[in-house]
């Protein structure tokens, strides 16, 4: 028993642990969210007992009443984060207690209930603790953390939400998302769909906002580019975000280069990572703040020179350069391209702070196991 604000675990280990072997020989090619390790993290909410029966019990199928709310009005919320192997042997989540507050801030806007952020940060080091040996060592690998919440409460009245809820929190051992090689991607500007509008849902994580987008991300597969970039609701002009990661604008280049990301208007999710890169780039000597762009200045920018790289972030594949943009009004592309020395020197440095091979002088390091 652990306890965690009032809330104490259970830990059920499994009596059908998978195999050293079979493990081994997962880990060698884990790909990205297939494999899944032997343990997951639950805890359950009701108007009644509040938060209750938390437990560390054996990956498996759950069971819920066809008539739970999550199933038809898609109250559902999630997280995702990585714990990394340290060189020492130890293994450290990135900054954890963001994403456990952007969970409870997510919760709010599906009028879901809190979850202290002691009890999340506490789920995934008991976790992390007993599949231990699920955590990669590979170049690159790491153990990809999903927590979520769904409402579970039976029944189809639509006048309240629901009033029962599972946590949950599975891990899955990964390699780089776009392959682990850093491979520039090409961006359909979508002008057919929006991913949020001011008063919406787009600031919250919530799987909603992901069921909506899968038409534009079609369409941009479509039109053979890797990825959707999303512009603001209202005019169809203002750039916000890629697919699931934030995006930033490097201008000007050498010692003038500074990082630009658009700034959250409601409608854009706040990443872990962009605001630890507004964070890191000025520490490196590149200035970054939160501003503003258009389509038309995006263009006009790659042909004058002025804005010389762009590049995605977010948890899953870290930082990731655009190299060209394709839509409605016209196809341009990047610099030459390739993958730009600004966006590749602050991947190395952030990748360098969660494998341990940089300092951690934030504090962003969180110790699970
Ligand atoms: C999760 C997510 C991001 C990136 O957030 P990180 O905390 O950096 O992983 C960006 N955009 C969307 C839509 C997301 O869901």
């Amino acid at each position: 028993m652990s306890p965690a604000q009032g809330i104490e675990f259970e830990i059920r280990s499994t009596a059908e642990p998978t195999p050293a072997a079979r493990r081994a020989e997962l880990l060698a090619a884990p790909g990205f969210g297939a494999v899944f390790t032997d343990h997951m993290a639950t805890i359950r909410w009701t108007e009644d007992a509040g938060w209750h029966d938390a437990r560390i019990e054996p990956y498996a199928p759950i069971t819920l009443d066809p008539a739970a709310a999550v199933f038809h009005y898609g109250q559902e919320i999630f997280e995702g984060l990585k714990a990394y192997a340290q060189p020492d042997g130890s293994v450290v989540a990135f900054r954890p207690e963001a994403n456990a507050a952007r969970f409870n801030r997510s919760a709010a806007r599906l009028a879901m209930p809190e979850l202290p952020e002691a009890a999340f940060v506490r789920a995934l080091e008991l976790l992390v603790t007993q599949d231990r040996a699920w955590v990669p060592t590979a170049d690159g690998h790491s153990l990809y953390l999903r927590p979520f919440m769904i409402a579970t409460q039976r029944g189809l009245g639509v006048n309240r939400p629901s009033t029962s809820y599972l946590f949950m929190v599975i891990a899955s051992p990964v390699a780089g998302y776009f392959g682990g090689e850093v491979h520039p991607v090409t961006v359909w500007l979508s002008q057919d769909y929006t991913r949020a509008a001011p008063g919406g849902t787009g600031e919250a994580k919530c799987g909603g906002n992901y069921a909506a987008a899968f038409a534009g991300q079609q369409q941009a597969l479509d039109h053979d580019c890797d990825q959707v970039v999303w512009l603001d609701a209202a005019e169809r002009r203002w750039v916000e975000e890629m697919g699931g990661m934030n995006l930033f604008f490097v201008h000007g280049s050498g010692a003038d280069a500074r990082i630009m990301t658009p700034a959250t208007t409601g409608s854009l999710l706040q990443g872990v990572t962009r605001d630890s890169l507004l964070k890191l780039g000025p520490d490196l000597g590149i200035p970054s703040y939160e501003g503003k762009i258009s389509v038309d200045e995006w263009r006009d920018g790659c042909a004058s020179g002025e804005i010389t790289e762009v590049f995605a972030c977010g948890t899953a594949a870290v930082i990731t350069p655009v190299g060209a943009v394709r839509g409605a009004d016209g196809d341009w592309t990047i610099g030459d391209g390739g993958p730009g020395p600004v966006t590749m020197r602050l991947r190395h440095e952030l990748v360098g702070i969660q494998y341990g091979s940089k300092s951690d002088r934030y504090g962003w390091l969180h110790r699970l196991g």
